[in-house]
């Protein structure tokens, strides 16, 4: 049954009381298996809850990655690098927080490193902490983008976002060929349309 266990959310700070457990989860897929008119202890059907609940432990590990903690080793032995950084294109699969439906998707992060970078893989694994939590991604981009901002403490951060939402792909309005676009640019990003232009004209 439920632990009784306090978890620390690293973004909201909010403390959630009593996760439910793994069988909890297993049982309300059970529900709507049931629900859709189907057995579920048909032999197709008997192992899917447990699928459906690991599914969703992966996509919801997120929320056990704290995003500041994986900036936190820098190095600053970069002979004056003064200029821009820029990790393209890194997919990721998230969960639209409406309808719990994928978003699938790639960021372009960028910094102007202020004497301090990180490691490369690490910019990837900020974008994973969040994307793999429920998501609108207006806020994920922001996330991402204040996280490095607040962490590295660069000159200035650059994040925009290309996803297809399957919410309105696969279902809903059905405009398959749609995606959206969100970019959050703070410091020189923010002041300098040249750099603006340069970071752009990186993630076309
Ligand atoms: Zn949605």
């Amino acid at each position: 049954m439920s632990s009784n266990v306090l978890a620390l959310d690293p973004i909201r700070n909010l403390h959630h009381e009593g996760k439910p457990d793994r069988a909890e989860v297993e049982a309300a897929v059970r529900t709507i298996i049931r629900w859709s008119g189907e057995n579920p202890d048909r032999e197709g059907l008997i192992e899917t809850p447990a699928r459906v609940t690991r599914a969703y432990e992966e996509a919801f590990v997120g929320y056990t990655h704290d995003p500041a903690a994986i900036l936190q080793k820098s190095f600053d032995e970069i002979e004056g690098y003064d200029e821009l950084v820029v990790l393209r294109g890194i997919r990721f699969e998230s969960l639209c927080e409406h309808h719990m439906a994928p978003i699938l998707g790639r960021a372009w992060v960028a910094y102007m490193p202020d004497g301090r970078v990180v490691g490369i893989s690490k910019l990837a694994r900020v974008v994973e902490a969040f994307a793999k939590r429920l998501q609108v991604q207006e806020k994920l981009t922001a996330q991402i983008a204040n996280t490095i901002d607040n962490v590295l403490k660069p000159r200035g951060v650059g994040v925009l976002i290309r996803a297809s939402h399957h919410c309105m792909t696969t279902r809903g309005v059905h405009k398959a060929d749609t995606d959206l676009v969100t970019s959050r640019m703070l410091g020189c990003f923010r002041d300098d349309p040249l750099l603006r232009a340069e970071f752009l004209s990186l993630t076309a």
